[in-house]
């Protein structure tokens, strides 16, 4: 006969804390803590498998499940000295779902179960009448609420009939009589509502609450929730039957919810609240203030727990040593003190910041509860993102104007501007602005960089603003659908409110929230624990990190993050500097190869200087350059002035440059005639940039005396041949340069991997590359036929349907990205054993992504400047989950 109940407390203990997967987490810490000598009140758990037995078998229970729920109730009968149902010494019970993680929307407790209009009279002997009538009406309200799904307005409205009739306003005022009253209203109410009365027999109820947990488990909001957070139907959820003990008999009684360590800071004390003559939803439900539980906590007025009840007090003190010790992380406790005895109902590991969760972590590893690389495990990645940039003062005073999505982390205050321009006019004043746009394009990109923050109305997580400021480190509020931005009155309105140019609004691109006025920050500390961490994490990764970087404030910035070299420079986004521009756009309309020329030669000295400035910051360290990547439309101008600017620049007609700018306007701008195709079109453009790079290169040779290292990359390959020629280019200048200098310089040419083809030919492309860095953007938007835009369309609704586990666009796409990856790896290896292999898109940033890059052997990850800290810790954790690096190799 399978065993689909396991008994916990009262010296039987047939779970442990590994057996989650079975007991769900609560029934097997509580199992836990029982078997540790922890006191816990007596009961049993009903398996997680009796769940998917019953979806199994058409909402039957399996066969079995009764009878032994009857003798684990015998048991705690006989450990309790009491009897289920029993009218002078009734056993009551609390039922409680527990799944393997805990699950909002699932029916949740039900506590003084076993109550009914006989057993009342037992509990009134044992704890006077008015704590029994409270009890009982506390358990039709939860019982009426969560199993037979009345409104719980129902429920409040005869409370207050009740107390208004007697002429009171709180709950205290009211006595045995009147939660008589109470409880005789609540019945007929249940049998108006449900037309059947309220069930009086003990194991009819009992089996009415396990009967709601698992039907929780397919409730609307917990299906929603587990499509939401990756967790499988099958996993089922376990019921917790449990011996009440009563925090609410008296004042020698309590309840009480606490963490082990700080939540919020990390910090190394004690933390919680308690109530005294409480229940447990008393302190969820705010109706009494919740008490600290230290002396040192408490405020005038205040009385701890240390203070009121000092012998349980001293217990849970020892309790919590126990807890830190057996679990070895900090935890979540919740317990109960019935007339001074402390007993305990709950311990989990405790949710906390991202700044307490790098604290607790560190300081655990130098107490000795875990070693270096448990530290490591245990910080989640994604979440340093928050250390690194300010935050707002949790204490600050503010009022929320809108909300939006938290596109790009970190918090801005700064004065409102509506255009690129006027952002970069009043930021070279010294004032801090934040740039509002319904959407940005690349030609804000100069207001973007000077801007403190950006807010849009519209576009999504992977909008252009959203992904251009998290590659800044530029905190964004993306989509703000409820605000409207009027450009013509240069001001904006949300909530009633207006908000004009020049007045200050705060962002938090962590929360999506955007404030009236300036909000108090708080900077982020990159020394200490954070430092800490990260060196531990340097010792036991494999692969390296890189940042993708243009401008020498992100590459100084990835530096002082710990980025190893640079695995992306957009060469294009040089081009947009206002004092460039101009010339770009006249290098683009020009008809003929010697206009291209000329402008050529007016931008070499901008970009032999840009890669002048990058050498110098990353000082021998690798810096794949990317030669020319976007269709040239996206430098034109869109406004006939601009047009007509150019036209009088290039010495023709407005005419002639609107339909140059037609002709060059590529139908969809992800395809078509850019990256190398452009090279070959135009290969002067090429041979302009290789020259800025080799003379930049020598040039800081010989300032530094030491040669950088450049990486050419040549973009958008998909066929053998483009790589062929534009290599040959590359080589060609180089050779130029290096015979009129004298001087020499390492470099190597690679492509990127962007395309379906380039991955299944790998071992061609190899043959004519140095490396490859896989270019998971545009692979992702060809594998799918999306485009990044898309991810703020409709993508989400994707992911809701479960149409995509993911957005393909974070995390890398196992079946299609992924498995191109892998085989380009494996086919450029096997052609040539020492390609160097890298990535380059945005999910070089992404820890599950990084974990993929760890599995396929790739040689660096390269990612945005903020997120570099990110990588080097998740390059960290999947450097362990594959087994540590071995040092002697
Ligand atoms: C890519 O395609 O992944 C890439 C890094 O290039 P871009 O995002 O500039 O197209
Ligand atoms: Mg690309």
């Amino acid at each position: 006969m399978a065993k689909w109940v396991y008994s916990f407390g009262a010296g039987l203990n047939e779970g442990r804390a590994e057996m989650r997967n079975l007991l769900g987490g609560k029934g097997a810490n509580l199992a836990e803590m029982a078997a540790i000598g922890l006191p816990v009140p007596p009961g049993f758990t009903i398996t997680t498998e009796v769940c998917t037995a019953y979806y199994d078998n058409g909402r039957r229970y399996p066969e079995g499940l009764e009878d032994q729920v009857e003798a684990a109730l015998k048991r705690v009968e006989q450990a309790v000295g009491a009897v289920f149902g029993d009218a002078k010494n009734p056993l009551l019970v609390s039922v409680r779902s527990g799944a393997r993680v805990s699950m909002p929307g699932m029916m949740d407790t039900v506590l003084n179960l076993g109550l009914n209009d006989a057993t009342v009279e037992g509990i009134a002997a044992r704890g006077g009448a008015r704590f029994a009538w409270d009890s009982y009406r506390r358990f039709i309200q939860m019982y009426g609420g969560v199993v037979l799904g009345v409104d719980h307005h129902r429920f409040e409205e005869i409370i207050e009939h009740v107390k208004l009739d007697k002429g009171v306003t709180e709950d205290t005022e009211l006595d045995a009589a009147d939660w008589h009253r109470v409880v005789h209203g609540y019945k007929e109410m249940v049998q108006d509502a449900t037309g059947r009365p309220f069930p009086q027999a003990p194991h009819e109820q009992l089996w009415g609450a396990i009967g709601a947990v698992f039907g929780s488990w397919m409730n609307q909001r917990a299906i929603t929730y587990r499509r939401l957070h990756d967790i499988p139907e099958g996993w089922g959820t376990a019921v917790n039957v449990q011996a009440m003990v009563f925090g609410n008999m008296g004042d020698d009684c309590a309840t009480g919810v606490c963490f082990t360590r700080d939540p919020s800071t990390g910090e190394n004390v004690f933390y919680g609240e308690y109530l005294i003559n409480a229940q447990g939803e008393d302190v969820v439900a705010g109706i009494r203030t919740p008490q600290p539980i230290l002396k040192a906590k408490a405020k005038p007025g205040e009385r701890s727990m240390e203070e009121a009840l000092p012998a349980a007090f001293a217990d849970l003190l020892r309790v919590r040593e126990v807890l830190e010790r057996h679990y070895r992380d900090m935890q979540d406790i919740e317990f109960t003190v019935q007339s001074g005895k402390l007993y305990m109902l709950q311990t989990r590991n405790g949710k906390r910041t991202a700044a307490a969760s790098l604290k607790i972590a560190v300081d655990m590893a130098r107490e000795g509860l875990i070693d270096e690389e448990e530290a490591i495990k245990r910080v989640n990645p994604g979440a340093l993102d928050q250390l690194l940039h300010p935050t707002l003062d949790p204490k600050g005073k503010r009022t929320l104007l809108s909300r939006g999505l938290p596109a790009s982390p970190g918090a801005a205050s700064g004065a409102v501007v509506f255009s690129a321009d006027e952002a970069e006019a009043r930021a070279a004043k010294g004032e801090a602005v934040i740039l509002v746009r319904i959407e940005t394009s690349p030609e804000d990109i100069h207001g973007m960089h000077a801007a403190k923050g950006i807010l849009t109305t519209r576009g999504g997580m992977t909008s252009h603003a959203a992904v251009v400021a998290r590659g800044m480190g530029r905190p964004c509020v993306a989509g703000a659908g409820g605000i409207t931005v009027d450009y013509a009155a240069q001001a904006l309105s949300a909530g009633g409110h207006i908000v004009r140019a020049g007045d200050t609004i705060t962002l938090d691109g962590a929360t999506g929230e955007v404030f009236l006025g300036a909000v108090p920050m708080i900077e982020p500390k990159l020394s200490g624990d954070f430092a800490t961490l990260m060196g531990w994490a340097d010792k036991v990764r494999r692969m390296k990190v890189r940042t993708n970087a243009e401008t020498p404030t992100d590459a100084e910035t990835a530096r002082r993050f710990g980025a190893e070299g640079i695995g992306l420079c957009r060469t294009e986004h040089m081009f947009f500097d206002p004092g460039r521009i101009g010339v770009v756009r006249q290098m683009i309309l020009a008809e003929t190869e010697a206009g291209r020329r000329d402008a050529l030669t007016r931008l070499l000295p901008f970009q032999r200087q840009d890669f002048i400035e990058i050498f110098r910051i990353m000082a021998g360290l690798p810096v794949t350059i990317r030669l020319l990547d976007p269709p040239l439309h996206e430098f034109l101008p869109h406004k006939e002035e601009e047009m007509e600017e150019v036209a009088e620049g290039l010495g023709t007609d407005l005419a002639t440059v609107k339909r140059r700018a037609a002709d060059l306007s590529e139908a969809n701008p992800m395809l078509g005639h850019r990256g190398c195709r452009l090279g070959i079109s135009f290969p002067e453009i090429y041979a302009m940039q290789a020259r800025a790079i080799f003379e930049a290169a020598i040039a800081v040779k010989q300032e530094t005396g030491e040669a950088p290292l450049p990486e050419i990359m040549i973009p958008l390959v998909a066929m053998t041949r483009e790589l062929e020629i534009t290599r040959a280019e590359v080589k060609r200048v180089a050779e130029e340069v290096f015979g009129e200098t004298g001087q020499h310089v390492p470099y190597s040419v690679g492509t990127m991997i962007e395309l379906p083809r380039a991955a299944l030919i790998a071992d061609a492309i190899a043959a004519h590359a140095d490396f490859f860095s896989f270019g998971t953007n545009d692979l992702t938007q060809t594998v799918f036929g999306l485009s990044r835009d898309d991810a703020g369309k409709f993508l989400p609704l994707y992911v809701e349907k479960g149409i995509l586990p993911k957005d393909p666009f974070v995390s890398i796409d196992p079946d299609g990205v992924g498995a191109l990856v892998a085989i380009a790896a494996e086919k450029g290896r096997a052609a040539k054993p020492e390609l160097k292999l890298g990535i380059c898109g945005e999910h070089g940033g992404d820890p599950a992504s990084i974990a993929f890059c760890e599995k396929v052997g790739l040689d660096y990850v390269s990612c945005s400047p903020y997120r570099v800290p990110v990588a080097r810790l998740a390059a960290a954790q999947a450097a362990l989950a594959a087994g540590g690096v071995d040092r002697t190799a």
